[in-house]
């Protein structure tokens, strides 16, 4: 008895001392963010070696064994620098999601804290690391188990009215949420309406009360690890632009086309051969490189595969591919991770300059760390070097909730029949091609129209044009000649004795 007694108090003993290290409340994760290839792989690489951390890859493609040059994967030195984590241990042939990611990482997550080490999330799949961040899966009543005839019978009816009418529905019985759904947006309408029916309560309400008791947010659940530190290594978009493409042709001669030829050949060719379409839809096949690549993969057994333009053709969709991926990448995380009502520090890194990297990235990166982590026995050890009087990096400025509010407030697109679009949208959607496709339109036709009267227009115009220019022509001259006098009194010693010292 009293030996037990002892082990149970020594045991105790060692759980507060290991808890002292890493405060239950306040165990330390480090968030990496970026688009594909601004360099976040390596401030995660450098950090792991200066702190003794552990890299876990949140990267949805990543999980899979093979493919190592499409997927990105780190390599086997950089691997050797510390130990990674939810890298290449699946097999293709089987499907893996987010729930999975969620149970997985957060049991090595835990690992590593026993193991007093920091744990460092680097993403890739936005939605994955969202999932670690926040606890976000919301939970009302109203799933398909609790369906009553009625339940069914009003759902029906739902789903029956226009996204227009459902979203005006929304707005009479919940107008705060119904200010952050596009109208569009049809699913998460209905389901807030279902929500209020079932419930007798408002969507925002149920959100409302997640976030007062536990710290949620309004686009879901709280905060997981409220000393999460999330850093943004960021870069200027033509200079990313130009590294993606760059580094489309490094893979290709590393060795992509081989890598997925092979690929191809062992899982998609049976099915072709069945006369089913290739899957790139579930798993490893929806990596960027295989739908890009279709038609070169399947030129393979007429040989036309050797035919330049196909080949060009696919490398110049990967690129575009890639770039249009790092863009959406970059939206999301100002979207659901920097703007979130409740959310964590997030901090900006700028990676534009590989030469200035260690002013600009990696010491700044450090001194957050040292900042945030300070009351952390466990960090604080290995940050001890690190000096903080020069500390001067503040998180990314979030918007505020009126701003938050503002941006989805809609504006209907004359030129688009009445398209609504996200105020904070608007900008990229006048930008867009099928804007430009249909003002185009509106432009030839209202040209037909007035086409007598802008010929008469033009013709007025042109000699309007024609007087204004000789008058500025005859201004201008006189000008000169004052400058050119001015010049002569004030320049004219200056400029003799330069020819002098000649
Ligand atoms: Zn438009």
């Amino acid at each position: 008895m009293q030996i037990t007694k002892f082990s149970a108090l020594k045991s105790a003993a060692l759980r507060r001392a290991t808890s002292a290290m890493f405060c239950t409340n306040h165990k330390p994760l480090l968030v990496i963010l970026g688009a594909t290839g601004a360099g976040k792989s390596k401030l995660a690489l450098d950090i792991a070696a200066k702190v003794g951390g552990e890299i876990i890859s949140a990267d949805a493609m990543q999980v899979y064994k093979g493919l190592d040059i499409v997927t990105n994967k780190v390599t086997k030195e950089e691997q050797d620098v510390c130990p990674h984590h939810m890298i290449g241990f699946l097999s293709p042939k089987e499907e893996f999601t987010i729930v999975d990611f969620q149970k997985n990482t957060m049991k090595i997550i835990d690992e590593i804290h026993k193991r007093n080490r920091l744990p460092i999330l680097v993403g890739g799949t936005n939605y994955y690391v969202e999932s670690i961040l926040f606890d976000f899966l919301l939970k009302t009543k109203g799933q398909d188990s609790d369906l009553t005839k009625s339940n069914i019978e009003h759902r029906m009816a739902l789903n029956d009215l226009s996204y227009i009418d459902a979203h005006k529905q929304l707005v009479e019985v919940d107008p705060d949420y119904a200010a952050f759904l596009h109208p569009r947006d049809k699913r998460k309408v209905i389901r807030a309406l279902e929500v209020f029916y079932e419930t007798g309560k408002r969507m925002s309400e149920h959100i409302a009360q997640q976030r007062t008791q536990s710290g949620g947010s309004y686009i879901g659940g709280p905060v997981r690890f409220p000393d999460s530190c999330v850093m943004w290594v960021q870069c200027e978009p033509e200079v990313l632009k130009d590294r993606i493409y760059r580094r489309v042709d490094k893979m290709i001669s590393r060795g992509l086309l081989k890598e997925l030829s092979e690929f191809h050949e062992e899982y998609n060719k049976e099915r072709l051969r069945e006369g089913l379409e290739p899957n790139y839809e579930h798993g490893i096949f929806q990596s960027i490189g295989f739908k890009e690549f279709h038609s070169y993969l399947v030129a393979t057994s007429s040989n036309a595969h050797e035919n330049p333009q196909i080949l060009a053709e696919a490398t110049e969709r990967m690129k575009l591919s890639t770039w249009q991926y790092a863009k959406y990448q970059k939206k999301w995380i100002n979207k659901r991770i920097v703007n979130r009502p409740i959310s964590v520090d997030v901090y900006g890194l700028d990676a534009t300059d590989p030469e200035m990297w260690d002013e600009k990235v990696f010491t700044p990166a450090m001194k957050i760390l040292k900042s945030h982590f300070k009351s952390n026995s466990g960090l604080s050890i290995v940050l001890n070097d690190i000096p903080d009087e020069d500390y001067h990096l503040q998180p990314l400025e979030k918007q505020t909730a009126a701003d938050c509010k503002k941006s989805n407030r809609f504006k209907a697109c004359i030129v688009c029949d009445g398209k609504l679009i996200i105020e904070s949208d608007w900008e990229g959607h006048i930008k867009s091609k099928k804007h430009k496709h249909f003002y185009r339109k509106m432009q030839k036709k209202l040209e037909l129209t007035s086409e007598i009267l802008e010929a008469r227009q033009n013709h007025l115009s042109q000699r309007n044009h024609n007087n204004e220019v000789s008058i500025e022509r005859i201004k201008s001259a006189e000008e000169n000649k004052l400058i050119m006098r001015k010049q002569a009194l004030e320049t004219g010693p200056i400029s003799t004795e330069t020819t002098d010292s000649i």
